[in-house]
């Protein structure tokens, strides 16, 4: 029997990491639907993967947006794609301290980081517990390490610190079939983490790309840099 084709629907698509996620994810066989806030951007992005033969399909999501994340998953639903793998990816990055840190972009930032994913995973994970297959990628940072003691800017970490408690109660919500984790990609040269930052796009998507296509009995409710298991 031929191997069932998954869908992988990927946040903040058009570039970065992000991007590289749908070039891996659809190299691997996967669907793709590469997913980003500014069309024309995005219509760049996923002519290029296309423009490769790969199965990429574009979709305009602004996760800061909760109708624009229930237009998209209306959209989906009506063309008949089910999304089997969510990968959490958007995100923004505000470099202040605690006390240099505004309301406002407090609140921006809990659009993006948090809001963002609460949004995607309570528009697609249902539909994978119906049909008894899902895969959530929670895109974090080593910065949003509690037990490291939230080190780097503030609303940023803040933010990927609140993202483990949501994957960790998300795990603890859904039969283990659809399993949900968070990863590290480490310091990664894009425009994020700059050009002096020791590991490439390729580099950060490895782990990825297994949490994305984990088997029965992988791992759920962890938080991995480089497949490894790390603290919270
Ligand atoms: P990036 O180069 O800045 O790309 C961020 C992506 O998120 C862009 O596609 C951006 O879209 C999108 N985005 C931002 N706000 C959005 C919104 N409201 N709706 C939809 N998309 C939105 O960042 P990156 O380095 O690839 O980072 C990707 C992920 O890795 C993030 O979760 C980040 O926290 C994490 N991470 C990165 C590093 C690093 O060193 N780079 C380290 C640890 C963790 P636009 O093009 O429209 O702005």
């Amino acid at each position: 029997m031929a191997p069932v084709k998954r869908t992988a629907l990927v946040t903040g698509g058009n570039r970065g990491i992000g991007f590289e996620a749908c070039h891996e994810l659809a190299k691997a066989g996967l669907q793709v639907v590469l997913t980003a806030r500014d069309p024309e951007r995005g219509r760049e992005a996923a002519d290029r993967l296309v423009g490769e033969g790969l199965e990429v399909v574009l979709e305009h999501m602004d996760v800061a947006s909760e109708e624009s994340v229930a237009q998209c998953a209306a959209r989906l639903e009506a063309a008949r794609i089910d999304v089997d793998v969510l990968i959490n990816n958007a995100a923004i990055y505000p470099t202040s301290s605690f006390f240099g840190t505004s309301e406002r972009t407090m609140l921006e930032t809990v659009q993006v980081n948090l809001l963002g994913p609460f949004r995607t995973c309570r528009a697609f994970v249902p539909r994978m517990v119906r049909r008894g297959y899902g895969r959530v990628v929670n895109v974090s940072s080593d910065i949003g390490s509690i037990n490291a003691g939230v080190p780097g800017p503030a609303a940023y970490g803040i933010t990927k610190a609140a993202l483990h408690a949501l994957t960790r109660r998300l795990a603890r919500e859904v039969p283990s079939d659809v399993k949900v984790n968070a990863m590290s990609p480490g310091w990664v040269r894009t425009d994020m983490g700059g050009h002096a930052a020791p590991r490439s796009v390729e580099q950060a998507c490895d782990t990825l790309v297994w949490l994305a296509t984990l088997p029965a009995d992988g791992p759920t409710d962890g938080f991995f840099r480089d497949r490894r298991p790390i603290p919270w």
